[in-house]
């Protein structure tokens, strides 16, 4: 049996409604900015629980931007997630600031309670990662961030739908980046990404940066970028976005699948802690084995034609790429030990009962064969 990992194919089997608007789209000529851009945006906006929610050519930009609108910049230091996907970083290295870390916590979510002893008299901003669809301990976020009048940018590009104490992740502090990459859970055709906020002058200067400063055709308010979310995404993910919650929960009936196989498993396959009042969307399932078993079990679920993965296994602050920010060995012990102990499995919306069980049976066959 094969169980892949991206499930795009059985995801857009059927995208004749999606031509038909691209077909539309033809006629009218709109291909940035046209009418379903400002569609896409007003079905996020309600999705979210925002008043505004603007369309962005990345999800890196998602997060850029609003950083941008908040006048940070070179010099600067923005306080993040040591465990989290590149993009965090680059958006914030791509508006000239640094990028500073804080470990995580045993659910691989930025550990809140670290964040105010990384403030430094640079830091301009908090940029918490809702990683792998769980939500970053907000009320102490929202805390640090009133203490030190610092503004909240959340990278909730993994985590749509996700909720911390009943409110939706994306929407504690001044803007929330979301991302619709083909890999995540509200994907498009290409990169795009999208921007919510519930302040009208922060929506105001979003849009002025997406699209090169420009007030109208003739005049330019502020040097902006070009970061318009592309027409035919936006036709994409006008034909998505309905299917959200669904996509959402079918994704929490898979872990809580997985869930239940793994807890019977004496010990040998652990699960992170469940926390009360957060509703995690998994993105990514995530489990953890001994260090001497990662990877032969990790080689075992391939060799099987399991397209497990590690997210990830070789930290950032550990990447020769980043190695400017100055950090060394050691510096973020729980993100290391995640690198050293954790598993990925699909867990998507299209996966199949007999798919996750083919998983779950696979990882018990190595662990009765190792012993
Ligand atoms: C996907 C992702 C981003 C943004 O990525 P894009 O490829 O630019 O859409 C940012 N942060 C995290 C944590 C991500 O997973």
């Amino acid at each position: 049996m094969k169980v892949r990992y991206s499930y795009l194919q059985q995801q857009f089997a059927n995208p004749e409604p999606i031509f038909e608007g691209i077909r539309e789209l033809l006629k009218s000529g709109a291909f940035t900015l046209g009418p379903q851009v400002a569609e896409f945006e007003g079905k996020f906006a309600q999705l979210i629980g925002t008043k505004y929610a603007i369309g962005v050519a990345s999800g890196t930009d998602a997060l850029k931007l609003p950083l941008k609108a908040l006048g940070v910049g070179h010099g600067d230091e923005v306080i993040t997630a040591a465990n989290t996907f590149i993009a965090t970083v680059g958006a914030i290295n791509e508006i000239g600031a640094t990028a500073r870390f804080v470990d995580a916590t045993p659910n691989y979510v930025m550990d809140a309670t670290q964040i105010e002893r990384a403030i430094t008299k640079k830091t301009k901003a908090i940029m918490p990662v809702h990683f792998t669809g769980e939500p970053v301990e907000m009320e102490q976020v929202l805390y640090v961030s009133k203490k030190y009048s610092l503004p909240i940018v959340e990278d909730a590009c993994q985590s749509i739908l996700c909720k911390y104490k009943g409110q939706t992740c994306g929407t504690f502090g001044s803007a929330g980046g979301f991302s619709l990459h083909p890999l995540k859970n509200l994907n498009v055709w290409a990169d795009g990404g999208v921007i919510v906020t519930n302040d009208a002058e922060m929506d105001r200067k979003l849009r002025l940066l997406r699209n090169h400063g420009l007030k109208n055709r003739d005049e330019i308010e502020v040097l902006g970028y070009n970061s318009r979310l592309d027409t035919i995404q936006a036709i994409v993910g006008n034909w998505l976005i309905p299917q959200t919650r669904a996509i959402t929960s079918k994704r929490q009936e898979n872990a809580a699948y997985y869930d239940a196989a793994f807890m019977k498993m004496d010990g040998l396959v652990r699960l992170p802690p469940k926390r009360a009042n957060c509703e995690r969307v998994y993105h990514l399932y995530i489990f953890e084995v001994d260090e001497k078993h990662r990877n032969p079990l990790l080689q075992f679920l391939l060799n099987s034609g399991i397209e497990a993965k590690v997210h990830y296994p070789i930290p950032l602050y550990q990447q020769e790429g980043l190695r400017h920010l100055g950090y060394k060995a050691g510096d973020f012990p729980e993100t290391d030990r995640h690198s050293r102990h954790i598993i990925t499995l699909p867990v998507d919306q299209h996966l199949s009962r007999e798919e996750q069980d083919y998983c779950i049976g696979k990882v018990q066959e190595y662990f009765t064969k190792a012993k």
